[in-house]
């Protein structure tokens, strides 16, 4: 790991001072949690994996013109990043009933929305990330009005543009999880960028004929499998040496 200094130590990134004042460098780490940390194991090699899904994703989601905090990868486990001021919402759109969505109003996992859901969290462990509200952001002054409908606009499109991304590769995008920051420029004007990671951490990923889950619901749920399922959507997405992308022609059978 770095020797450079520890900004922030998350649970599954560790934030690093950058080379210059308004970057830092994001480390993903093996960890794995759920239940609010509850849940804790270290699965070799899912940071390298995140670090190239996310890394891809990212530049996918800055070339449709969204503004994103990302730079470029530096290495198997780091990205050079521009430094943000968090804003202190989880961001959530769902396609498909699944998760918290599922106990906390009776659904049936699997039920297709008739458009994309949108729901906001409040990025606080103590409490347990509570759903809130947009007047609870507002009025509490987590975010502006404004902020609130450019994410709500940025949150649709990253949605309408991963679904269509995965639909390419076989896989139903279910839902995610986002977050936004605040850039300052040099002129002190904030700019909303797209920020965190986008990786099957924070997404869930069905496949599109069997639905086997092949996102943290494998960890979440203790089905095994989460390093093969995330290597096999890294494969899927054309991000691994030639010789481990993934086939889409079946196998032939070995007599
Ligand atoms: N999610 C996340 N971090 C969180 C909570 C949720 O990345 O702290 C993601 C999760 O992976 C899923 C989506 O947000 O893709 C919706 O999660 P949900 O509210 O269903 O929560 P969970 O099932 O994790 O309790």
């Amino acid at each position: 790991m770095s020797k450079k200094k520890i900004l922030y130590d998350g649970k599954a990134k560790t934030i690093f001072e950058g080379p210059t004042s308004d970057t830092v460098i994001q480390y993903f780490k093996d960890d794995a949690t759920a239940n609010n940390a509850e849940k804790h194991s270290i699965i070799n090699g899912k940071g390298v994996l995140n670090n190239s899904i996310s890394d891809y994703l990212m530049k996918k989601i800055n070339e449709i013109g969204i503004p994103t905090h990302y730079i470029k990868k530096l290495n198997m486990r780091e990205q050079l990043v521009r430094k943000v001021e968090i804003i202190p919402v989880e961001f959530v759109v769902r396609n498909i009933a699944a998760g918290s969505i599922v106990k906390r109003l009776g659904l049936k996992e699997g039920s297709v929305f008739s458009r994309p859901l949108i729901e906001h969290y409040l990025k606080k462990d103590e409490l347990g990330d509570p759903l809130i509200n947009e007047d609870h952001i507002v009025n509490f002054k987590w975010g502006t009005r404004d902020e609130l409908d450019e994410m709500l606009e940025y949150g649709l499109r990253i949605n309408d543009f991963l679904r269509g991304l995965f639909f390419g590769i076989g896989l139903k995008l279910v839902d995610f999880k986002i977050e936004f920051g605040r850039y300052y420029s040099e002129e002190g004007n904030s700019i909303l960028l797209l920020a965190d990671e986008i990786s099957p951490d924070n997404c869930r990923l069905w496949d599109i004929n069997t639905n086997k889950k092949m996102d943290k619901d494998l960890f979440r749920q203790e089905l095994g499998g989460l390093k093969e399922a995330y290597q096999e959507v890294a494969n899927r997405l054309g991000i691994l040496p030639e010789k481990k992308k993934y086939s889409s022609t079946k196998p032939e059978l070995v007599k």
